[in-house]
């Protein structure tokens, strides 16, 4: 499932790409990827040239025509951009849903396997609202510890939830919800507005360094990292407790335990996150 930083990787990939392209014409194969008719769809997008590709949360956002326009795409749980025509060969790929035309042969693509993902375009109004909605970013140069600290004091939902809802922090999945508690020597069932500030920097930093890794490895996850594994010297940290339920703690070799909350799974060390 793609998340923030397989969100960032595509972005990064697609950003010199299309940027400056006009769409000249918009081919709808999957209309329920749409919140609204397929026409009404092309025609918000016509004519409009991409004039910046962003991510916010999980979400792709094309930014059309200075501002005037936002496509925001979110991935679902299979979908992803395939730019066309480019340096990258231009070979379509199954399970097209919806097809952007731009000129001299050039395209982008979106493919979705399960078409969980969506496509909707925002005016300024509706986009400042959706922002609004989002929870900071926790890679932004302004994001603090004290910031994180101050938002977690607002709550009582167990830590692992809390950092999960993307209105309180953006972007941050399962996984890395798991490791970065892990970092901060946090039981990830304790309720939010019992996290220490020390601990609160110490879950900043490990967020910082979870997601920046998982983005400088080209939005490959952890866990298929872990599952590649074997590769000389390795690339950085695997993945200390997630999926790793009864293996030995890195620190202290106490099994890992898995607690199912909410139909989701946190993975902790009983030892070392209390
Ligand atoms: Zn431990």
């Amino acid at each position: 499932m793609p998340e923030l930083p397989e969100a960032e990787t595509l972005v990064r990939g697609l950003r010199p790409r299309i940027v400056g392209e006009t769409i000249q014409r918009t081919r709808v194969l999957r209309e329920d990827l749409l919140r609204v008719p397929a026409r009404r769809f092309r025609s918000e997008v016509a004519h409009r040239t991409i004039t910046a590709v962003e991510r916010r949360a999980k979400n792709i956002v094309f930014e059309l025509d200075g501002g005037e326009r936002r496509l925001v795409t979110n991935l679902g749980m299979t979908g992803g951009y395939y730019p066309l025509g480019y340096d990258l060969g231009s070979t379509e790929p199954s399970h097209v849903g919806v097809r952007f035309h731009f000129g001299d042969g050039r395209k982008l693509v979106f493919r979705d396997v399960r078409r969980f993902g969506c496509l909707e375009v925002d005016d300024p109004d509706a986009w400042a609202e959706r922002d609004a909605r989002i929870g900071p970013e926790p890679l932004s140069d302004d994001y603090t510890p004290d910031d994180l600290h101050a938002a977690l004091q607002r709550s009582r939902t167990p830590l692992r939830n809390w950092l999960l809802d993307q209105r309180r922090i953006a972007g941050v999945g399962n996984i890395y919800a798991s490791e970065a508690a892990f970092l901060a020597g946090v039981d990830p069932l304790r309720p939010a507005n019992e996290v220490t500030r020390d601990e609160a920097a110490l879950l900043h930093g490990g967020l910082r360094a979870v997601l920046g890794e998982a983005i400088e490895r080209g939005g490959t996850t952890l866990r298929d990292y872990r599952d590649a594994g074997g590769e000389p010297g390795g690339f950085g940290r695997q993945l200390m407790v997630y999926g790793r339920e009864g293996e030995p703690c890195p620190n202290c070799d106490t099994p890992i335990e898995r607690t199912v909350l909410s139909n989701r799974s946190a993975f902790a060390c009983p030892e070392c996150q209390r």
